[in-house]
This record gives C-alpha cells, structure tokens and sequence, in this order.
C-alpha cells in the first residue's frame, strides 16, 4: 500500500493542504492505515466533492476510499443493495437501473461516492418527500479508531453521529442501501418561472407536494421588482406506460447514456466572471426557459446531473477557487430568507443560478444538514473583495433565525456559532471522545470547527 505526500483539496479549491494519502485496497489494507496513521490522524476520503476542507487533513493521512468499490449483493426483488462505501453514485445507477431501481436519494452531481453520502448526509431534489440519504440506509460497517470493525444498525447512538459525522467516527466500509423503484431512465419534467421570490415561496409552498422532484434556479443577480426570479423544475420518473409502443425509449426504457463535454478552459475569461458577464448569462438563461410547460421527458443525467456533462466545472473560478454557500431557515423565517435574497443581490455577487429548495421532515443525525424549511446555495468566487466579512454577517442572520450552514459546503464559518447551528453537537463531541479518545479521526475542517 503506498503513500505519497500530495496536494489536496475540496471542491471549491480554496484552501489545499499537503496529508500522506493512501489507498486501501482491502479491508485489511484499511485497518492497517487507521492503526498506523500517526499522531496528525486520518479523515476517509471520497470523491473529493465537498466543497470545503472537510475530506483533507493536513500533516495527517487522507484514506482515498475509492479504492473500495464492489457491488456485493443486489436484491433485485425488494430493491436492497449491499456495496463498498468507495462505490459512486454514478456506479450504482450504472448497475441497478436496468434492473428498475434508482438511488434513494441524489445530490446535483453522480460523482460521489455512498461514504461521501452517509458522511455528509446528502439531501437531494426530493427531500421533502424522502428525507436525506441516510433514510435509506438499513446498516453500515465502520472500522472505528481502535481499528475493530462494527455493524452499526439504524436508531444507535453511532448510526446518528457518523451519518452526517463528516467521517469523524470511522471508516465506513461497506452500507447496506433502500433503492428507489423505476420503470425507465426518463424524468417527466414541468417548468414554470417564478416573477420574484414571493412568487416562487408561493409556488413551491402550493404544490411542491404534487412532485417527486423540486428544485428552483434562482438569479440573485436580478434586483429591484425582480428580485429572486427564479425558473422552478419539478418532476416524477416516467412510468412506462407514458412511452409510446414501437418508439426507441419504449424499447429501451432503461438507456443510461450520459453526455460529456470537453473540459472548459482552466479558468473563464474575467469579464465572464464579473458581475455583468454573470448578470447576462442568468438574464439568457431565465429568458430562455418556458414560462409555463408540462410533462417533457428529460434523460436522468439531464434532469439531476447537469454539470456533470461538463468535466473540471470547478476550475473556471481560476487558482483562487470559490466558495459555495448554503444555508437552511425553518418554516416561519421566511423574513430572513427574503433579507438575505435581497443582501446578496445588493452585494452583487456574481453568483451564477443559485439553487432554492423546500426541505422536508429531518433525519435523526446529529450533525445532519436538513431541517424543514428553505435552503438556499449558491457559488461565490474566493477571490470577491470582502466576501469573509459579508458571509459572517449572513451567519449571524441565519444563526439568529435558528438556521444552520452546510458543513459539506464550508470552508469559512467561525466556530463560535456552531453550536447555535447544531443544538447536538455536544453529544456528538462526547460520542467522538468515547469512540476516538486518542482523536485519531480529524480533519481541516474538524480542527477549524473544533468538531
Ligand atoms: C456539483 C455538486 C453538486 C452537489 N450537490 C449537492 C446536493 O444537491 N446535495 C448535497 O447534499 N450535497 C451536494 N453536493 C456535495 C456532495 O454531495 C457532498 O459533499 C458529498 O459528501 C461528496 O461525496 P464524496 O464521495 O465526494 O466525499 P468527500 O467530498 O470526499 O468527503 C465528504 C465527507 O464525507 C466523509 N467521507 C467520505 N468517505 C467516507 C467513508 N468511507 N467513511 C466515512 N466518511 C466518509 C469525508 O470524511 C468528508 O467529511 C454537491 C457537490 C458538487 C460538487
């Protein structure tokens, strides 16, 4: 097993830092790495899709957990998948499509693995009707810091902390998942633009319950009348009966063939970056949508992974890297939500279409993201001149209304305001000092936070 010294970072590539990275190839492989892994401890690593520093740990060992990526079982009649926790997302829709299941729950992009989406606990586009991903996950095996390996089952004091633990309770090495049943490939998809923000919280509160599927693209660049305009897309997976006989997606209800572009330049030209090059594309993009269309089908990869068709995306914001912010406000703050809109917009940030959601009912992990209300996320060049100071205030707003900011998404909070954001994480700092007394499991993000 080797280990080199490298260079890593998340996502939003803002604050890279040098750890020893290892790739276990077997289970043993991997105990060997926690038992051995050092005074500067270990953080298990996904696809690096974070955001932030939460999969890099600096001066410690980074455990690539890619490297762990079997099917093991698959129940093709009660749709129960058993894989390694380095499997993608994109992997299993690969293999449990065609035989009628889907992921239980997706983020915007396929690229990340099941450890990635228990650690972070993931939300997707359907979260007010089926929670976030650790919903359905029925068990998991953790190899914990003393370098033993435990089935954990729902409803355990361990299940709760390390789903949404951001990989500061163990090593999960293999999950046991609930799909979700399909009857092909195709999404039917009704759009519909939102005039401003009071028009799309109307919509979204009248009907999201009719749709599987909702997410609001919201341009925080429009100001004024327009303030929060956004285009809503809500859909359900296409039953087979809605294809046509004789028609090729008839024959083949189950075609996964998902586009790529090439990669784009390593960084936009400035004046694509700036605030009227990003006011201009989000003023095409709201122009160029319907205002009001029902029932397209649209391919999976179409609807739930647009960005994936675009290789490398993260480096167009240049070596500085960007943040990505998000936050969730319970129901009844809707007056927040609506400041922070307006904040934002009179900040001109030039964030291109920001996303807009209703979450629904939480899971039960301690350090999990999603509560019921609105969560807003949206992507920020680092390099913005006074972006820290703008991004404290918002946490203070959104800490104030009893809100929270997604760790999988951070890089920049303040600790002080942590636990205002996650009432549980004294129990989550006392489970971690019970399992990892010697704190063998740590990350930038976990000494940042002092998680
Ligand atoms: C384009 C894009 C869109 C996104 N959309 C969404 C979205 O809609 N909803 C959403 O919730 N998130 C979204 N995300 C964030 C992403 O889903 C999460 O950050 C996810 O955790 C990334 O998984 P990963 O495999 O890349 O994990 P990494 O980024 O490598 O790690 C993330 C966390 O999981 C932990 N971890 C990883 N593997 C394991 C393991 N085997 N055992 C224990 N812990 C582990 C790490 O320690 C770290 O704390 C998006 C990210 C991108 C880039």
């Amino acid at each position: 097993m080797s280990a080199d010294t490298v260079s890593v970072s998340g996502w939003g590539r803002t604050a890279p830092t040098n750890a020893r990275l290892i790739r276990p190839r077997t289970y043993e492989e991997a105990v060997t790495a926690v038992r051995g892994c050092g005074t500067r401890g270990s953080i298990p690593r996904g696809l690096g899709r974070a955001y932030g520093d939460a999969a890099q740990n600096a001066g410690g060992t980074v455990l690539d957990m890619t490297g762990l990526d079997r099917v093991h079982a698959i129940d093709a009649d009660n749709g129960i998948v058993l894989c390694d926790a380095g499997v993608s997302l994109h992997r299993l829709i690969e293999v449990l499509l065609p035989l009628g299941w889907f992921v239980p729950v997706t983020p915007g992009t396929r690229q990340v693995t099941v450890g990635g989406a228990i650690g972070a606990d993931i939300h997707g586009k359907n979260h007010h009707v089926s929670g976030s991903f650790s919903r359905h996950v029925l068990s998991l095996e953790l190899l914990t810091a003393d370098g033993e390996i435990h089935t954990v089952g729902r409803d355990t004091p361990l299940f709760d902390a390390t789903t949404g633990g951001m990989g500061l309770t163990g090593v999960i090495l293999t999950a046991t998942l609930q799909l979700q049943p399909v009857e092909t490939s195709l999404m039917t998809v009704d759009t519909e633009r939102a005039r401003d923000l009071d028009d799309l919280m109307a919509r979204l509160t009248a009907t999201d319950d009719h749709y599987r599927y909702s997410v609001a693209w919201i341009d925080l660049l429009a100001r004024g009348t327009a303030t929060g305009r956004a285009v809503l897309t809500r859909g359900d997976h296409t039953p087979l009966e809605a294809l046509r006989e004789g028609t090729r997606a008839r024959r083949d209800p189950f075609a996964f063939h998902p586009s790529r572009l090439p990669a784009p330049p390593s960084f936009l030209p400035e004046r694509l970056l700036n605030r009227r090059g990003v006011a201009l594309f989000n003023e095409l993009w709201y122009r160029k949508a319907p205002r009001a269309r029902t029932g397209e089908l649209q391919r999976l990869a179409a609807f739930f992974h647009p960005l994936d068709g675009v290789p490398h995306w993260n480096r167009i914001y240049g070596r500085g890297g960007f943040v990505q912010y998000q936050f969730v406000v319970g129901h009844g703050q809707e007056e927040t939500l609506r400041r922070i809109v307006r904040r934002v917009s009179e900040h001109r940030c030039p964030s291109f279409l920001a996303v807009l959601k209703r979450f629904g009912d939480a899971d039960p992990g301690w350090l999990s993201f999603p509560v019921p209300g609105w969560t807003l996320a949206l992507d920020i060049p680092a390099a913005l001149p006074g972006l820290g100071a703008f991004l404290d205030a918002l946490d203070e707003d959104v800490a104030t209304a009893g809100g929270r900011v997604y760790l999988a998404k951070d890089s920049r909070l303040r600790p002080e305001l942590l636990a205002a954001m996650y009432p549980r994480l004294e129990e989550f700092r006392a489970l971690r000092a019970e399992v990892d007394p010697r704190g063998v499991f740590v990350s930038d993000l976990a000494r940042r936070l002092s998680l």
